[in-house]
């Protein structure tokens, strides 16, 4: 296998060049790719070298396999590193890669072809003592049969595809009256959405969390887990905020599901980077969800409290070396918070929000890491995800991660888009959020957008603050008094609106 020598990444915006950073620093030469819509785009302009893999639809460019491939062979790149979304869990690119004599980072394709289909990763963690959530093993299409079932477990019921995503072809069914409508919608979502009308019944648990557990393995058969992320803050079923470690678990429940997440993780030979997914119930039951084969959005929480860079980590797995350390070498260090800054907008049902980025000021300051993949003035593709940057934010304890978080939040500077961050504030200040005792149903539970109008964006407060100053100024005495010195700066600000 042998060291990398130069390294294409297949991805855009922040996660481009986070891998590429460390890639740098490894003394590892990097390519990027890019579409037409790209051209300017932070990721090409740190590479050492960029191709444009063309048109802006990502079915056009991003997930044109060939392409990329063809760029990797075309500058001589020597492996290709996916990042998260478009083909990163694409076992046929894994396979190509590997054809095309390439070093593909992350696990085989044969381990991302079992966690692919949820069902038959459920199949495959069930022999390694994984508890699942009780439901059906194989799919069902017979709608009496499958009312049979769902008696059985008890309702409420999730009817879900096997090969889903993102939450789509996902139904709950509260009683057996609304089960067979609810059973074709979901077949027809899953064969619209994915090409594959497979569904199968869970028993759906109420008021669950989101409880992941980050995974890593080398190609000798070590598999370690470098503990958990909370991800129970969610909107349409996605992820927005993220911490680690999770304010609910303790040392023996830590242990008990990392050992399972382990034991997921050699259920299907895994190496590299992986996530296993679990619901944990109100008595604190964790039962499987699904395997994630590749870094997660959420990666950096889990960096800021181990102290390792994960993707240096998955460069050097690649390249055949053993995992540096064991399991009991591994501590939790402190408390992290991510946010996701989303062009989106929380008071329409966080619809994207997509324009240019009038105003761009990241915070700044003791640990806090902001990963992202723009500059002021620049505008946010509408081809593609609408992410902004995540902002992590580190310290001692929960309670101090969250008072950073809200200074933090409040330094950001965003005009010209809504974003996600007047929402994250809430989460901050929230009562629920604040002693650990929420779920997945947060956002149902606690939000209003009318909650985000007492909160001014910097936009407002600005203009808030250009009328004052106009008024101010236009009494006498007030124009005399200001000294020029002192507002010099902030009329500057004010300026901006
Ligand atoms: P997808 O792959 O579409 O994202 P997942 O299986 O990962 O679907 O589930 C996404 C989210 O849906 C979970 O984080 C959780 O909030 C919810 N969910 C999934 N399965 C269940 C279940 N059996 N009971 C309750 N909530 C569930």
């Amino acid at each position: 296998m042998g060291k990398i020598k130069k390294l294409l990444v297949a991805n855009r915006g922040e996660i481009a060049l986070r891998v590429m950073r460390s890639a740098k620093e490894m003394g590892i030469k990097t390519v990027a790719v890019f579409s037409e819509a790209d051209r300017a785009a932070l990721h090409v302009q740190f590479a050492d070298e960029a191709v444009c893999i063309g048109p802006p639809p990502s079915s056009q460019s991003y997930l044109v396999m060939d392409k990329i491939i063809g760029a990797a062979k075309e500058t001589s790149a020597d492996a290709i590193h996916p990042g998260y979304g478009f083909l990163s869990e694409n076992e046929d690119f894994a396979k190509k890669v590997k054809e095309a004599g390439l070093i593909f980072i992350g696990p085989s394709a044969e381990s991302m072809e079992i966690m692919g289909s949820k069902l038959g990763a459920k199949a495959a963690v069930s022999k390694f003592n994984v508890p699942l959530v009780p439901g059906t093993a194989e799919p069902i299409s017979d709608v009496n049969a499958a009312k049979k079932v769902a008696k059985e477990i008890g309702y409420p019921i999730l009817i879900k595809a096997s090969a889903g995503g993102g939450g789509k072809g996902m139904r709950i069914v509260e009683k057996e009256s609304e089960f067979q409508e609810q059973m074709e919608r979901a077949v027809s979502e899953a064969i619209s959405a994915f090409g594959d009308g497979a569904v199968f019944i869970e028993k759906y648990v109420s008021q669950p969390r989101h409880i992941e557990f980050q995974i890593f393995g080398d190609q000798h058969g070590n598999v370690v887990h470098l503990f958990e992320r909370e991800c129970s803050i969610q909107r349409r079923h996605q992820k927005v905020v993220e911490e680690a470690p999770s304010s609910v678990l303790t040392p023996e429940l830590r242990k008990k599901m990392g050992e399972a997440a382990v034991n997921a993780a050699k259920a299907a030979n895994y190496y590299n980077a992986g996530t296993i997914e679990f619901i944990l119930d109100e008595k604190l039951n964790f039962y499987f969800l699904e395997m994630n084969t590749r870094l997660q959005v959420e990666h950096p929480v889990t960096e800021q409290i181990t102290g390792l860079d994960l993707v240096k980590l998955q460069i050097q797995i690649a390249e055949g070396a053993k995992l540096p350390f064991k399991q009991e070498d591994l501590k939790i260090n402190g408390h992290a918070i991510e946010v996701r800054v989303y062009a989106e907008d929380p008071a329409n049902n966080f619809l994207p929000d997509i324009g240019v980025l009038k105003t761009y000021k990241r915070p700044q300051g003791h640990g806090i890491r902001v990963d992202d993949g723009f500059e002021q003035g620049m505008a946010i593709p509408f081809y593609y995800d609408p992410m902004i940057a995540k902002m992590i934010c580190h310290d001692e304890t929960r309670e101090r991660a969250i008072e950073k978080t809200i200074r933090a939040i409040d330094e950001y500077e965003i005009t010209g888009v809504e974003t996600t961050l007047g929402f994250c504030n809430f989460v901050m200040h929230h009562e629920a959020f604040r002693s650990g005792n929420f779920s997945t149903k947060f956002v149902e539970s606690y939000f209003k957008p009318e909650y985000l109008k007492g909160q001014s964006t910097p936009e407002e407060e600005m203009i808030a603050g250009a009328l004052a100053a106009e008024l101010i100024l236009s009494v006498p005495q007030v124009q005399q008094a200001v000294s020029t010195q002192s507002s010099e700066s902030k009329w500057k600000k004010n300026r901006l609106a």
